[in-house]
């Protein structure tokens, strides 16, 4: 998956003023590689900066998705996670046992979603995949 969005950069665009604080949370956002929820995000921006709370945390990741800078997702555990809004659309296979999340494109599956809603006299504008499952194979 491409990944590496440039999270301050993208405040820049949307004209946010960037705190010193809201730069150390952007930076975190850019370089997570998994869908942290709020107390992974503040127990890696304050590894960087002790001084931001979860406070701060939680006010910043609503900002940046009212501004459309990140996406909230919920994997059915009830915490909110987060990343930042990709370029190019996505799906999720969520492992159920371990939280973790892959993410998947299959365009006969893009395909077949337009096809359902033309069949229902729609233009599909968007959509959510989520699929959760448990490995078969789990060597652990
Ligand atoms: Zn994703």
């Amino acid at each position: 998956m491409p990944r590496k969005i440039d999270v301050e950069a993208l405040c820049h665009e949307k004209g946010l003023r960037i705190t010193e604080q809201r730069r150390v949370i952007a930076r975190v956002l850019s370089e997570a590689e998994d869908h942290p929820d709020v107390e992974k995000l503040h127990a890696r921006a304050s590894a960087i900066d002790p001084g931001i709370s979860i406070a701060t945390v939680y006010r910043t990741v609503r900002l940046f998705e009212e501004a459309g800078i990140l996406e909230r997702h919920d994997f059915g555990d009830g915490r909110a996670r987060y990343e930042a809004a990709p370029e190019a659309h996505h799906d999720h296979l969520i492992d159920v046992e371990t939280g973790n999340v892959i993410e998947f494109v299959d365009p006969e599956l893009e395909a077949l979603q337009r096809q359902i809603a033309e069949k229902l006299g729609f233009r599909l504008v968007d959509h959510r995949m989520e699929l959760y499952g448990v490995a078969i194979d789990r060597k652990s």
